[in-house]
């Protein structure tokens, strides 16, 4: 069995050493040629470009930024459905729209290629652990035949429904994590200027219910104010965005996601979106009028 990789990102990257450490025949491709030749020194292949890829492998893998880049790469001029062969498999561990997992799915099913949206939660230091959580949309059969390689890369791998299941289930993901992030920081904020440390509330807090896995991997990282991506802003406004149009969609109701949105809207437009999600801890300074101290 021969895998491709497109996207080795900060999440692409540690993903695909993982395979390459499980054994397998794994070719890769990115427009960033550093991260590229990391791969190749662990033991990859390189390919030219997409088309070169997708023609010489049986399993395709995407990890990239959002719905526009995998339509793209997988339906554009020179990509993988111009390219790969009758009976591959293409796998978008992309965090993207589940409409588009749709449409892309189906123009790939005319030419006999199948595809699962199989996007991750867990971040860079589970993907480098080869812990993430995978939430899978597709055919069962396909999923069956798949699953060893997503559980080289993840802990968890959850056969969530048919195709765009998976990215139905990355937004709820998402939608958790904006508001826990939020309401994290109003919380430590409030402390803060109400006279208790926000390592205090941290300690005090995270053993009991309002504990959380974000709690362990934001507090921290707000209180030292260490905003180094982990997970850009720019990225969670494309979720939250992606939120807002599978939510109209089917006529849902997000006035959280709408509230955090906006927030993170105003990170981005002080030149902030490059900054990890925890830095909506800046939001709340700014409010306040006040930085997080230790
Ligand atoms: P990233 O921006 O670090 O990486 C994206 C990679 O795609 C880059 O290396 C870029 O060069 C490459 N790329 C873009 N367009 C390309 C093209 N046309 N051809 C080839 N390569 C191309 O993003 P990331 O943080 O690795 O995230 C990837 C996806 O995973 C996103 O959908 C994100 O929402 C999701 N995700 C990220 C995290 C995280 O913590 N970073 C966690 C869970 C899910």
């Amino acid at each position: 069995m021969k895998l491709g990789l497109i996207g080795l990102g900060i999440m692409g990257k540690p993903m695909a050493k993982n395979l390459l450490k499980a054994g397998y025949d794994l070719t890769v491709f990115d427009l960033n040629q550093g991260a590229v030749d990391e791969i190749v020194a662990a033991g990859g292949k390189k390919a030219a470009n997409t088309g070169e890829l997708s023609s010489g492998v049986n399993i395709i893998l995407t990890m990239l930024p959002n719905s526009p880049q995998v339509i793209q790469v997988v339906l554009g001029s020179g990509g993988v459905l111009e390219s790969a062969r009758s009976g591959s498999i293409v796998i978008d561990m992309s965090s993207i729209n589940p409409i588009a997992s749709r449409e892309i799915a189906k123009a790939l099913a005319e030419k006999n290629i199948d595809m699962l949206d199989a996007p991750v939660s867990g971040g860079e230091p589970k993907a480098i652990d080869g812990t993430l959580s995978f939430m899978v949309g597709g055919k069962k059969e396909t999923f069956d035949k798949i699953k060893p390689i997503l559980d080289t890369m993840g802990g968890s791998v959850v056969l969530c429904g048919d195709i765009g299941a998976g990215n139905v289930t990355k937004l709820c993901n998402q939608i958790v994590v904006a508001g826990n992030i939020a309401s994290l920081a109003e919380a430590l904020m409030l402390g803060q200027k109400a006279g208790v440390s926000p390592e205090t509330i941290f300690q005090a807090i995270r053993g009991g219910l309002a504990g959380s896995t974000v709690m362990e991997a934001k507090a921290p990282m707000m209180i030292k104010r260490n905003f180094k991506p982990g997970f850009r802003i720019d990225l969670h406004i494309k979720d939250l965005n992606n939120v807002m149009d599978a939510a109209q969609s089917v006529d849902a109701p997000t006035p959280i996601s709408a509230q955090v949105l906006e927030m993170m809207k105003v990170l981005h437009g002080l030149g902030e979106g490059n900054l990890d999600h925890s830095a909506l801890a800046c939001y709340y300074e700014l409010l306040a009028n006040m930085e997080f101290s230790l």
